[in-house]
């Protein structure tokens, strides 16, 4: 049984003293969920936000990091650095690191690589773009990614990630995915795994959606068979909407 997780991604938002009332007044509203529950806070953020939570059944992860251990990378953050402060989880591959920041699969691979080495664990979001949907590249698009993502990834490591199906068109825009494309991403998301790494690694590995889910319509996902958990932008800053979604 694989054990769902409902994971925010604050994005650029929300100032330490924000995250510690919104960590403060979530606390209760999610202590006896079953669900995991993750927040992906700013990097400014992490300290105030582990501390908070520390204790309790909410998780803290980035929401990037550089892959290599220290040296002259001006304004980055080192995977040892996340791990030094106890932060569980890192998002990497983002479609807005990939489409406005001009990360690639194989930057997005050596980070992956790295996360793993760091004892972190790395939410990879894969996805499709509005043009490459209508083209008709989907599955493509997703393989592609999930090929090069994952180059070189053990399948020991493997079996602990978090993968997210986040349809580019559908984060932040209100247009979220049918729950048919959702779950058939997600299936083709696991058989990929199943081919590459087996099924003991395949049964394990959860697999998320992403994309203007709220508490209205996270139920007609987490419903669907295959669909582990949901990764969640708007609906996660604000505690009361981000413990209902816990709630399905
Ligand atoms: C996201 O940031 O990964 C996301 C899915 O955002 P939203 O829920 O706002 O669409």
């Amino acid at each position: 049984m694989r054990r769902k997780v409902i994971a925010g991604n604050w994005k650029m938002n929300m100032l330490p003293n924000e995250a510690i009332q919104m960590i403060t007044e979530l606390e209760p509203l999610v202590k006896d969920t079953n669900n995991e529950v993750v927040l992906c806070v700013p990097f400014t953020d992490l300290f105030y936000a582990l501390n908070v939570a520390q204790g309790t059944n909410i998780k803290i992860g980035a929401q990037n990091m550089h892959f290599e251990e220290k040296g002259a990378f001006t304004g980055e953050v080192a995977p040892g650095m996340l791990k030094e402060i106890n932060c569980e989880f890192v998002i990497l591959g983002h479609s807005e690191r990939r489409w406005i920041f001009g990360e690639n699969d194989e930057l997005i691979n050596k980070k992956v690589i790295s996360a793993f080495e760091h004892d972190l664990i790395p939410v990879l979001c894969v996805g499709e773009k509005l043009e490459e949907r209508e083209s008709g590249q989907t599955e493509q698009v997703i393989l592609k990614q999930l090929e090069n993502d994952l180059k070189g990834v053990s399948e020991d490591h493997l079996k602990n990630m978090v993968i997210a199906y986040e349809p580019v068109w559908a984060i932040g825009t209100g247009k979220n995915a049918s729950e048919k494309d959702a779950k058939e991403a997600c299936a083709l998301i696991r058989e990929f795994i199943h081919s590459r790494f087996g099924s003991e690694t395949s049964d394990k590995v959860r697999i998320l959606y992403g994309g203007s889910v709220k508490p209205e319509n996270v139920k007609m996902y987490m419903s669907q068979e295959g669909i582990d958990g949901a990764l969640v932008g708007g609906a996660s800053l604000k505690a009361d909407s981000f413990a209902s979604l816990t709630k399905f």
